[in-house]
C-alpha cells in the first residue's frame, strides 16, 4: 500500500512537474563573435595595418569581457589566424541557436574617410554603401566552390537580393537596436566619428537566423585611425564599447523592450494578414502554448525567458501559459518561432473560437473560408 502511494505521488510529479521542467530549462544568452577575414585572407591592409589581426584582437577582448557574465555564453567563429568560409561562420551561429551575431571588421577607402559604422542586412540603394558590402563580400572568391555555394547571390546586382532578405527581416528591428547601441558607445565613450547605422547586403549577415550586425571599427587607410585601431588601447576601447552595447541589448531584451519593438514592427508588417482574418472570422484567436504545469506563476517576463504578452488558463489544477494572441495564423507562426528562439522548443499553436478551444485544423479551415 505504501508503495502504491509512493507511485501515485511520483506519477503526479511526472505528470505536473516534468512538462514544466522540460519546457522551462534555463538557457544562456549566446553571443557569436565573428572576427572578419583570417588566414590567407588578410582583409584590408591600409597603411600596413592588418584588418584580420585587429578584428581578431578586438573580438577576443569583447569575448573576455562578456565571459565575466555567468548568463552569457560566448562562441567564436575563429580564435586564431585561420581562414573561415562565410557560410561556415553563419552555420556556427545557427547551429548554436545563438541570440546574437556580431561580425567585426576594419574599413578602407582611397580618401581620408574615417569613422565607425555598423551594418545590418537590408537594402537602401546607396552607392557608397554598396562599395563596403562588395569589399566584405568579395572574400567568397577565396573560398573553394564559391560559384555553387553562393549561386543565389549576384554581388553586382543588389536588387536581386530583395527576396533573399526575408529571413533576416524578422530580426531587423533587434539588429538595428544593437547597431545603434554600438554606434552610441563609439561616439559617447570613445569620441569616434559616427558614420551611422547602415543597411546593405552582407553575405555573412544573410547566412544567420538571429539578430546580426557587422561593425566597421574604422578606416585603416586613414592613418590616425589605423594607428588607433592597431594599438592595444584602441582595441580595448572598441571592445568595451561593443561589449557594453551587447549587455545593454541583452538587458532590453530581458526587460522585453526589444520584444515590444519587434512586436510593433511585426504588427505593422502583418497588418494586411490580420485585417483579412479578422474580417473573415472575428471569433477565432490563435495563441502559442509555451508551458503547462501545477505551478501558478506571475505573468512577468522574467518567468518566461523575457517574453511578455503572456496569458494563463487554469483547468483542474493545471496551469497553461500562452504567448501572444492574434487573429492571424501567419502571425501565430511568427510568435511560435519567437518563442522557439527563446528556448521553448516544444511550444505549439492553439486556437480558440468564442473562447472555446478548437482544433488547429478546424481554425485554419474556417479562417480560409
Ligand atoms: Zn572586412
Amino acid at each position: 500500500m505504501k508503495n502504491l502511494t509512493t507511485y501515485f505521488f511520483i506519477g503526479l510529479f511526472v505528470l505536473y512537474a516534468f512538462p514544466f521542467y522540460a519546457q522551462q530549462n534555463t538557457k544562456k544568452f549566446k553571443v557569436v563573435l565573428d572576427a572578419g577575414h583570417g588566414g590567407k585572407d588578410p582583409g584590408n591592409m591600409g597603411n600596413g595595418f592588418k584588418e584580420k589581426d585587429i578584428a581578431l584582437n578586438i573580438v577576443l577582448k569583447v569575448g573576455a569581457m562578456l565571459k565575466k557574465h555567468n548568463d552569457i555564453e560566448v562562441i567564436y567563429t575563429r580564435k586564431t589566424d585561420k581562414f573561415v568560409d562565410l557560410d561556415v561562420r553563419g552555420k556556427i551561429a545557427n547551429d548554436a541557436e545563438a541570440d546574437l551575431f556580431v561580425s567585426v571588421h576594419c574599413n578602407a577607402h582611397n580618401s581620408s574617410a574615417h569613422g565607425t559604422e555598423t551594418w545590418v542586412l537590408g537594402l537602401d540603394g546607396n552607392k557608397r554603401n554598396m562599395e563596403v558590402a562588395k569589399k566584405e563580400n568579395s572574400v567568397i572568391y577565396l573560398e573553394e566552390n564559391y560559384e555553387v555555394k553562393y549561386s543565389q547571390y549576384d554581388l553586382n546586382a543588389p536588387e536581386s537580393f530583395i527576396g533573399l532578405t526575408m529571413m533576416q527581416e524578422e530580426y531587423l528591428d533587434q539588429s538595428i537596436l544593437l547597431a545603434k547601441l554600438i554606434q552610441d558607445n563609439f561616439t559617447g565613450d570613445l569620441k569616434r566619428t559616427n558614420r551611422g547605422v547602415k543597411q546593405n547586403i552582407f553575405v555573412v549577415l544573410h547566412q544567420t537566423v538571429m539578430p546580426s550586425v557587422l561593425v566597421e571599427t574604422g578606416f585603416l587607410t586613414y592613418k590616425p585611425e589605423g594607428k588607433y585601431l592597431n594599438s592595444s588601447s584602441g582595441q580595448n576601447g572598441m571592445a568595451s564599447s561593443i561589449a557594453k552595447a551587447i549587455l545593454s541589448y541583452k538587458k532590453s531584451v530581458d526587460e522585453n523592450t526589444g520584444d515590444e519593438i519587434n512586436e510593433l514592427a511585426l504588427s505593422e508588417k502583418l497588418q494586411g494578414h490580420a485585417q483579412v482574418s479578422s474580417i473573415n472570422s472575428s471569433a477565432i484567436i490563435f495563441k502559442v502554448q509555451i508551458a503547462a504545469g501545477s505551478n501558478k506563476l506571475d505573468l512577468k517576463p522574467y518567468n518566461f525567458k523575457g517574453l511578455s504578452a503572456i496569458s494563463m488558463q487554469e483547468d483542474n489544477g493545471t496551469y497553461r501559459y500562452f504567448y501572444g494572441e492574434t487573429t492571424s495564423f501567419e502571425k501565430a507562426k511568427i510568435l511560435q518561432r519567437e518563442a522557439n528562439s527563446k528556448g521553448y522548443n516544444s511550444c505549439f499553436i492553439v486556437a480558440y473560437k468564442n473562447g472555446v478551444k478548437i482544433s488547429l485544423g478546424e481554425a485554419v479551415k474556417s479562417i480560409s473560408n
